[in-house]
């Protein structure tokens, strides 16, 4: 049993899991920059720690001055929350080596998926279907011609060390193919240190289906249905649905069989997400998450369960919680990322909440960190929180999320909230119908 768990993280994830550990009887550890003191992380937690000044190079991502916080507070294990080190196999490799537990999975489960080329090929190998793709790297322009001659145009070509989007490019026919190809390289090279890029089938209309997954890390695993994430700005989630508008039960069944087989295999420990495309009634794996996702509440809505006190369960050696047959689907769960941004280029808006009142009533949460005075840093993500709303079906959550929305009060900076009116006004969003292209188009349109 863990007595005291610190938090690699800021803001409403951070919060989150203070909210966990102090159901739990477990102390909590904040850490944070010297521009995040006042932080509401901070302020819940039980105990708190400066780890180093504003750039989270310097503090949220310094693995050092982590692991002193770790040592100083007497902190048994640590839980990364998203983003910062959640996926880096290197810090979990020096807490192993410092004997302090991570909560989440292994460095060599973390190190597998992170790297894409060698996460489709592991989960091929799983029985998990793929997009059609290059086997392994493509080393060169002439490479990429004889590959997409073969697959067919249109082809992406994705960065193996991908993340957040960056170093994807599509190419319609051979003439665009080599300027394409050189800049997903150049733009791999810019954001990871690493050029080498792979290539795919371009799907032309697929959603974004995404499957939680959790493993004991002794063979046993369950799957706790899908989200959509298909509501997408520049490869990044905007709204998120949870079961997805046109999964069926069966399909349902099909792919949440397959990727908890996968994960059990691998004796996969802690929450998981494998994300596939979805089109023509097929799903097609691009990636998996070794993390817990910021969209985790439409999941734990329509399940009833607390992912993050299932991840430190299981990191303590509990067995999970629950079984596949103890889980059982209810109702309708939405999500929208609130963003301290304004419209309509969605440009960071950091500043001081003059007026902040949250909504509140039946099927209604709000997972945020702030508070009324509080001054938003421009050094990190524009994300001020998330509202979750359920219902006991979708246009009931849809009918929830309107209202709450109207409820919300945050003065003193622009944020994103006027888009999410806008979009349950249109009728492909009361319908469900929407691929991954869709919320572009709407912009473009909307915006131009
Ligand atoms: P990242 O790790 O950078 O987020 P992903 O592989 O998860 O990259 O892809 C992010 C998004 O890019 C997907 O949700 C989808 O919108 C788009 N995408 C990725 N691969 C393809 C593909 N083969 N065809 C069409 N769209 C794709």
């Amino acid at each position: 049993m863990f007595d005291k768990i610190l938090i690699a993280n800021r803001g409403e994830i951070a919060l989150r899991v203070v909210r966990a550990c102090r159901e739990m009887g477990i102390a909590s550890v904040a850490v944070h920059s010297t521009a995040d003191a006042d932080a509401m992380h901070v302020r819940m937690a039980d105990e708190s720690v400066c780890i180093g000044p504003n750039p989270s190079t310097l503090s949220y991502l310094s693995i050092p001055a982590i692991v002193s916080a770790c040592e100083i507070t007497g902190a048994q294990a640590i839980h990364p929350g998203y983003g910062f080190l959640s996926e880096n196999a290197a810090f979990v490799q020096v807490l192993e080596d410092h004997g302090i537990a991570f909560i989440g999975p292994t460095a060599e489960h973390i190190r597998i998926m992170g790297d894409k080329i060698t996460a489709k090929d592991t989960m091929k190998k799983l029985g998990v279907p793929c997009v059609p793709g290059s086997e392994g790297a493509v080393p060169d322009v002439e490479s990429a011609k004889r590959e997409a001659a073969a697959m067919g145009y249109p082809i992406i070509i994705k960065a193996t060390a991908g993340g957040g989007g960056r170093g994807m490019k599509v190419a319609n026919n051979e003439s665009e193919l080599e300027v394409a190809f050189r800049t997903a390289r150049s733009e791999a090279k810019a954001a990871f240190g690493n050029d080498e890029v792979y290539m795919e089938k371009y799907l032309q209309t697929p959603r974004h289906i995404e499957v939680q997954v959790f493993g004991d890390g002794k063979g046993g695993a369950v799957h706790l249905g899908e989200r959509d994430c298909s509501l997408q700005r520049r490869h990044q989630k905007v709204l998120e649905e949870a079961p997805g508008p046109v999964i069926t039960a069966e399909q349902r069944a099909r792919i949440g069989k397959i990727c908890a087989d996968a994960v059990a295999r691998i004796n996969y420990i802690g929450a998981g997400t494998i994300e596939f495309l979805f089109e023509d009634g097929e799903f097609y794996f691009i990636e998996m998450n070794t993390r817990l996702q910021v969209e985790h509440p439409v999941t734990e809505a329509i399940f009833g369960v607390d992912l993050v006190r299932e991840q430190i369960r299981v990191a303590e050696g509990y067995p999970l919680s629950f079984t596949q047959d103890d889980l059982h689907l209810n109702g309708h769960a939405i999500e929208v990322r609130l963003n301290a941004e304004k419209l309509p280029n969605f440009t960071p808006c950091p500043g001081k909440i003059t007026q902040y009142h949250t909504p509140g009533g039946l099927g209604v949460r709000m997972d945020s960190a702030l508070y009324d005075g509080y001054v938003i840093p421009p050094y990190y993500d524009s994300l001020i929180g998330k509202l979750i709303v359920h219902g006991r079906d979708r246009p009931e959550a849809l009918a929830r999320l309107s209202r709450a929305l109207g409820e919300l009060i945050v003065d003193g900076v622009d944020t994103t909230v006027p888009l999410f009116h806008a979009l349950l006004a249109e009728p492909d969003i009361i319908a469900g119908d929407y691929s991954i292209h869709w919320l572009e188009k709407f912009l473009a349109k909307k915006f131009g």
